[in-house]
């Protein structure tokens, strides 16, 4: 690429960094860019820039948030004793569009895999044992992702957490295998809330 302006070689290069972006589509997005008026283009560097620089992690349950705790914890008509743990901000967004969920949530920041070499101690369990040890809480829900780590996750927390005599369910199944719970669709992600099972 040592023929095309080195700006536009730079930005080429940064967007085929993004997840699921080729070169060809960082060559589209980059063109897209070239032509966009100045004002869309400034507000999408801005876009980016405020999302680095105003979004933090939820002290409570390590969701990404603008204030801490986050709109969700400190709302107080949601249900302070339900806990939903999931893997990753995007599953909370999928939960939330379903308006079954009316509880908390728990963000791991990932599951276990020991093919990736992520352990318990690289996701944010122990946050989630202090928080069920310290407050009352009712019950816990595994929603990890329905494939190999997101299972073997779920099996893990629920070791840990019989010491607590917290009721624990799981989702009901019919949850796309091996899937991501981001990519279920509200119905179906809502049904399976809605008719989850003690674990
Ligand atoms: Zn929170």
């Amino acid at each position: 690429m040592s023929n095309i302006a080195a700006p536009v070689a730079a930005l080429i290069e940064e967007f085929s960094k993004l997840p699921g972006v080729g070169v060809k589509t960082a060559q589209r997005l980059t063109f897209f860019v070239l032509r966009s008026p100045t004002d869309q283009a400034r507000r999408l560097a801005e876009a980016i820039m405020r999302v680095k620089e105003s979004i933090i992690y939820c002290s409570r349950c390590f969701n990404i948030t603008e204030t801490d705790p986050c709109l969700i914890c400190s709302n107080p008509s949601r249900d302070q004793d339900i806990i939903c743990v999931v893997e990753e901000p995007l599953d909370v967004l999928a939960l939330e569009k379903t308006g079954v969920y009316k509880g908390l949530y728990h963000v791991l920041h990932g599951a276990i895999s020991p093919v990736e070499g992520v352990g318990p101690k690289d996701l944010r369990i122990d946050e989630l044992l202090q928080r069920v040890g310290s407050g009352p809480v009712r019950e816990i829900i595994l929603a990890t992702n329905p494939n190999f780590e997101g299972e073997y996750t779920a099996n893990y927390i629920l070791k840990e957490l019989k010491p607590f005599k917290v009721r624990v369910t799981g989702l009901a199944r019919g949850l796309p295998n091996g899937g991501d719970l981001e990519y279920a669709d509200e119905g179906t992600l809502g049904r399976a809330l809605d008719g989850r099972r003690d674990l």
